[in-house]
């Protein structure tokens, strides 16, 4: 196997990710233990920065995904999971985030090797984020409520009963997990459905599966008990056979808005609940009396975070006409002083892509709004030598363009952001909300009232004023409209894995 590692720029490896790397082909885990998939194949997992072989992992299917539902519904029904105290529960979660914090460095340089993500901003944002995130959870175990209830039925006077309720988890758990923030995506997804008691199979895209990996192998090794937190990394017929499994109780997913559809009509045959947390096209709104300096940054990192691969990403950038220029020259003045590289390389501030069929769609894009009357303002040259292989994609900023173009009605997914003047506030509110998404939104003035009355108005999960991209584990998130349901983080995502049992007694 010819490895990417040996490239130079790959930077100094954590002695612990290069032997994680060495210790491939990775296994599926279920029911506590490292197994291969029932097939005994395996795929190859590829650093985006050059095009070269990680390393390899099992590739599990509908044999494997069976397995692990058994192993999960075993524990959820049998094991000791059921009858471990709640606080026993966030306890262990409390450890693994603990052991997440112990290989910090392991788990950013995965992240980056895997996704390509400059490996400070891993470390900065995903891992410490996924580390706050178990932590928040771990609060909410011994605190999961139920409630008691004045009934008084007309049909028996006089009687008298206790009615209350208790709130139980929904059982065994599908989550499909995208490849943008992999380790961060699966932990949104693990965090509440573990405090809440319930038992998992999980399934990473095949781009990104090896945080999830020692993910997984870290839930193990901690402790918790077989079965709890089961592993099946593949493809999308590995995410179907999932979404099908008729003794899934439930599926959390976060990706495309397309395979959200199917997944609505998967959950049919047992009518399993389903969360989504899909896709965006989210409106960035600068009006004049901005302080524009920061909002053009804003709006830069509105975009270009992670390269784009944002579902929440501000990708329509409204800039009221007599800002218009300065917002549109600074944002592009930054973009073409970004350093694009591999992640692993101290200064890269922005790295390639996921993978060759993002790099190909996003560039598709650039061709097509283009070839549609759209202007493409460019950054930086692409890299060479070593990385002239490497899925880089120019972060690109798009002028004159309309709603009427495909490249401001569909989401991207990458380093493409269109701007567009507005003369009318009355008029940006349904322009803003002119889409089938409804994940978030940004507006940036300095009066107030204003931005309050335009949050009100935008049909969106999640609205930022004069900031963007904020997330913390106590704060609510999620879509209107084809963005999804259910919300990820903050109390909010307890009742995602809770059900509602009512207890009647006759006192
Ligand atoms: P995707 O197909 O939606 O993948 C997301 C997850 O779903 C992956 O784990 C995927 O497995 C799995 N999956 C695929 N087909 C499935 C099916 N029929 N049933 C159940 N699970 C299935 O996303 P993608 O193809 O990687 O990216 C395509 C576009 O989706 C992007 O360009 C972007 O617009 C959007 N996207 C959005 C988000 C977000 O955060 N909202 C994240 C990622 C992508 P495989 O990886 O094996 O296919
Ligand atoms: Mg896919």
């Amino acid at each position: 196997m010819s490895s990417t590692l040996d490239v130079p720029l790959a930077g100094d490896l954590d002695a612990r990710t290069r032997k994680f790397l060495d210790r491939a082909p990775h296994a599926l885990v279920i029911d506590g233990e490292l197994v291969p998939a029932a097939s005994g194949k395996t795929f190859d997992v590829l650093d985006p920065s050059t095009g070269g072989v990680l390393c390899s992992v099992a590739h599990g299917a509908a044999e494997d995904v069976d397995r692990a539902v058994k192993a999960a519904r075993a524990a959820f029904e049998t094991g000791p999971w059921r009858t471990m105290s709640a606080r026993e529960r966030g306890r262990l979660v409390y450890r693994l985030a603990d052991a997440i914090e112990e290989e910090l460095e392991v788990f950013a340089q995965l992240e980056s090797l895997d996704n390509g993500k400059p490996v400070g901003v891993a470390r900065a944002a995903d891992v410490t984020l996924t580390i706050e995130h178990f932590r928040y959870y771990a609060g909410w175990a011994d605190k999961i409520e139920g409630e008691t209830i004045a009934v008084a039925p007309p049909y028996t006077p006089g009687a008298r009963y206790l009615n209350y309720t208790l709130r139980e988890p929904v059982g065994v758990v599908g989550q499909i997990i995208p490849w943008n923030f992999p380790l961060l995506m699966a932990a949104w997804k693990l965090g509440a459905a573990l405090v809440t008691g319930n038992c998992i199979v999980l399934k990473p895209a095949e781009q990104t599966p090896l945080s999830a990996i020692r993910l997984v192998e870290l839930i193990q090794e901690v402790g918790f008990p077989p079965g709890v937190v089961n592993l099946v990394t593949g493809f999308g017929d590995a995410g179907a056979a999932l979404s099908n499994h008729l003794d899934v109780d439930k599926v959390a997913f976060t990706g495309s808005t397309e395979v959200g559809h199917e997944i609505v009509k998967a959950s049919a045959g047992n009518l399993k609940r389903v969360t989504l947390e899909l896709g965006g096209k989210s409106p960035n709104v600068v009006f004049a009396d901005a302080d524009l300096e920061g909002a053009a940054a804003g709006a830069f990192n509105g975009i270009f975070f992670n390269h784009g691969q944002c579902c929440c990403a501000g990708s329509r950038l409204y800039v009221e006409r007599g800002a218009y220029d300065e917002v549109v020259e600074r944002v592009h003045g930054m973009a073409k002083a970004i350093k694009l590289g591999p992640g692993m390389a101290a200064d890269t501030q922005m790295g390639p892509l996921v993978s060759r069929e993002q790099k190909d769609r996003v560039t598709g894009f650039v061709t097509s709004g283009t070839e549609a009357g759209g202007t493409a303002l460019a950054g930086p040259e692409l890299p060479g030598g070593a990385h002239a292989g490497g899925y880089f994609v120019q972060p690109t900023i798009f002028t004159d363009v309309d709603h009427s173009m495909d490249v401001v009605r569909e989401e991207i997914f990458g380093p493409v952001v269109c701007a567009m003047p507005f003369d009318d506030v009355d008029d940006l509110a349904a322009k803003a909300n002119d889409t089938a998404y409804g994940l978030a939104a940004g507006i940036w003035t300095r009066d107030i009232s204003k931005a309050h009355r335009l949050a009100a108005a935008i049909r969106a999960g999640t609205v930022w004023i004069n900031c963007y991209n904020m997330f913390d584990a106590a704060s609510p998130f999620g879509g209107y409209k084809q963005s999804g349901y259910g919300r990820e983080m903050g109390k909010h995502a307890l009742e995602n894995y809770t059900q509602t049992k009512s207890v009647w007694v006759n006192l």
